[in-house]
């Protein structure tokens, strides 16, 4: 992106928060990156853009496709190691790079794959190396990360976690270093991450827009200058950048040299420990970000406001209660924490070189017995000499606190692949997205580029053997790879609901709201995402988006009231529209539509121009392949095949045109009569229609 396109990162107005853990995950990518979720069009990604021209190039290994540090042996490639026992190796520096994970991005593109070219040709089984290889070193920036495929975000994080990336497959074995810095962002209203993942992200900020109407207008205003003339933004800057960026490279090279008091680490472990916070990583992940903070504000000793900063920054999103008054909490959590240090220290007065001598047992508690953290193994291997020079005999160097046994890494990664978590969201049919191929058993759904690579390594030799069919692929069973499917996006259920005033307004609505709560707690698969467009009054409103979020669902449900009279062409259409934008945003959606009306109100019955519209708009939907029911809360009966629905005698008065059945025809759907509307009446079904398509 070119430099004029995004706000320097000093310019940004507000968001205190999400710029801290930036620069905090730039300053000690081992934090583990951070995840910012936030409405749209609250600056995260500029934010990202602008945190990448702070960062100082660095020196890498000529020619070296991982670009490996000269400086640090012990995270060479495997040919960087093999090129060093032959002499020096060559140094080229580098600017740092925003790699950027497309969302639809395959496990291939991900973690690389064999190179299909090099095979073909010459036979030889050569890695081509995906987007963890190019993010090593750099920064890895995921955009709605939560629209990734759950078991990316898993290998991705992973790879995160370990500083590795370990590929097997088509008789390959690759280990390449995978350090980067992670950035993901989100808007939480189009889904939430699974919380197993939520919590493997170090840190987790929010964005919002500026409460302060001040704050606004000047973002308002800088945004306007920018768009003039963002070359005399950047120029205004420039000083302020430079000391930032002064400030950070300070802040790394600082890092290595900050201290983290004994008293400080148990005071950690305890907060970490008294079982509000959920993940086992937490303590680690506090300590290196209350360092990092240290660093930055050009000290050398972590106290205890570093950690509550610290705290803040890593525990919302590991904490299983959501806060509710979150100042207040903080003001708690500060107290108890300096009551529990000075507790601390009272009973340990002075930190003596005999309980530094018994640092490593006590340790391995402290750390909860952490040992998976390819990270801290390689820094634990480097710390030793470069830590030793500022220690006093009464300090702990934290990163001594981490230091664990060799991984045998590919074992574990095949083993968890093995015991197959995720295998009920895999999908038996054809649906679904192509996520991996396998090679067991019956092929029924191939996967051509799986094949080709596995069939690529031996194209030389069985051309050999067949020399009349020189240049052509040459396919053997043992080759062929099925496709592995994933349906992860679930449903998206549009409630359109009457909310003009009638009898029975007031119910229908109630029901519809309890069935709308029932359907999020109840979600089939985590992405099953409900939506209501509510009609009444002049026109028809997107009462809540797509989420799959209970308490927004809660929410912004309370405030619906109802009223008015009943324009039910506008709420088809805006339903439609709805359906069409997340179907742009989001390709792999299964939506179904429910349509719930007592089929009065001021549609004309009997023929007029409101019902035609409304008609067109129903065979509209149906052409758009979108699954549809309507609920009739004006009749008592369930759907039955071969009815006459159109012409069902109303309950309201005799031979009256049945407006809903008629819909539902036109809509492809099923019709289902229920006066005594509920809550569980519309759940069934609603879950009766999910289960008749087959949409699990
Ligand atoms: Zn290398």
């Amino acid at each position: 992106m070119p430099f004029e396109l995004t706000l320097p990162f000093s310019a940004i107005v507000g968001q205190e928060q999400m710029k801290k853990a930036l620069l905090l995950n730039a300053i000690d990518p081992a934090i583990g990156g951070v995840l910012i979720r936030g409405d749209r069009g609250t600056a995260k990604s500029s934010a990202v853009r602008a945190l990448g021209r702070l960062l100082p190039d660095y020196e890498a290994v000529d020619q070296c496709p991982y670009r490996c540090d000269p400086a640090i042996p012990s995270r060479y490639c495997d040919e960087c190691r093999r090129r060093a026992n032959s002499g020096r190796l060559p140094v080229v520096r580098l600017p740092m790079r925003i790699v950027e994970l497309p969302i639809n991005a395959s496990e291939d593109r991900l973690v690389g794959s064999i190179d299909i070219e090099a095979a073909v040709r010459a036979g030889t089984r050569r890695f081509q190396p995906g987007v963890l290889a190019e993010a090593n070193r750099n920064l890895l920036y995921v955009d709605e990360v939560n629209l990734l495929d759950d078991h990316l975000v898993d290998v991705l994080l992973d790879a995160a976690a370990m500083g590795i990336n370990v590929v097997e497959r088509e008789g390959m074995s690759v280990t390449h270093p995978a350090h980067f810095i992670l950035v993901g962002t989100m808007n939480p209203e189009e889904g939430e991450l699974r919380p197993q993942l939520l919590d493997r992200f170090g840190l987790c900020v929010e964005v919002t827009t500026p409460p302060d109407i001040d704050q606004r207008l000047r973002v308002m205003e800088l945004e306007r200058e920018f768009l003039d003339n963002p070359q005399a933004v950047h120029r205004t800057a420039a000083p302020r950048e430079l000391e930032l960026y002064d400030r950070l490279q300070a802040a790394t090279t600082r890092l290595d040299l900050v201290q983290l008091p004994d008293a400080i680490r148990a005071l950690i472990a305890r907060l970490c420990l008294d079982g509000s916070v959920a993940g086992h990583r937490a303590d680690l992940v506090v300590a290196r970000t209350a360092r990092a903070i240290c660093a930055l504000r050009g000290a050398a000793l972590v106290e205890l406001a570093d950690v509550l900063e610290a705290l803040e920054l890593a525990l919302a999103h590991r904490r299983r209660d959501a806060a509710i008054d979150k100042p207040e909490q903080a003001q708690e959590l500060a107290s108890r924490a300096a009551e529990q240090l000075a507790q601390i220290q009272a009973t340990t007065p002075t930190e003596t070189a005999e309980a530094a001598r018994g640092e490593a047992t006590q340790q391995e508690g402290a750390s909860g017995g952490e040992s998976n953290e390819g990270w801290t193994t390689a820094e634990a291997r480097e710390s030793p000499s470069t830590e030793a020079v500022d220690v006093e005999p009464d300090t702990v160097i934290q990163l001594r606190t981490f230091a664990v046994k060799k991984l045998d890494l590919p074992r574990e990664r095949q083993a968890r692949r093995a015991a197959g978590k995720r295998t009920s969201t895999k999908s038996e049919t054809k649906r679904g997205r192509y996520v991996r191929s396998s090679q067991n058993g019956k092929v029924t759904d191939v996967a051509f580029d799986a094949t080709v690579r596995a069939a690529a390594p031996h194209q030389l030799r069985r051309r050999q053997a067949t020399p009349d069919a020189p240049n052509q692929l040459q396919l053997e069973s043992q080759d062929l790879r099925q496709k592995v499917r994933e349906r992860k996006t679930g449903n998206l259920i549009v409630f359109v609901v009457d909310a003009s005033a009638s009898m029975d307004a007031e119910q229908r609505m109630q029901a519809t709201k309890g069935a709308i709560l029932s359907l999020l707690r109840h979600a089939y698969v985590r992405r099953d995402k409900v939506a209501l467009v509510a009609f009444s009054g002049r026109n028809a409103r997107v009462a809540l988006r797509p989420t799959s979020s209970v308490d927004l669902a809660e929410r912004r449900l309370e405030r619906l009231n109802i009223g008015g009279t009943t324009p039910l062409t506008h709420g088809l259409m805006t339903a439609l529209k709805l359906i069409k934008t997340e179907r742009l945003r989001d390709p792999r959606v299964y939506p179904l539509l429910v349509l719930i009306s007592d089929g009065r109100g001021n549609i004309s019955l009997f023929g007029e121009e409101p019902l035609l519209e409304a008609q067109r708009t129903a065979s509209q939907i149906k052409q758009e392949g979108i699954r549809a029911m309507v609920i009739d809360s004006t009749r008592d009966f369930s759907s039955q095949p071969g009815y006459p629905r159109n012409r069902v005698t109303s309950l309201y008065g005799a031979y009256a045109f049945n407006v809903c059945g008629d819909l539902a025809e036109r809509l492809g759907g099923r019709y289902y009569g229920l006066f005594d509307l509920s809550q569980s009446a519309i759940v069934d079904s609603v879950q009766r229609e999910m289960l008749r398509t087959g949409s699990a």
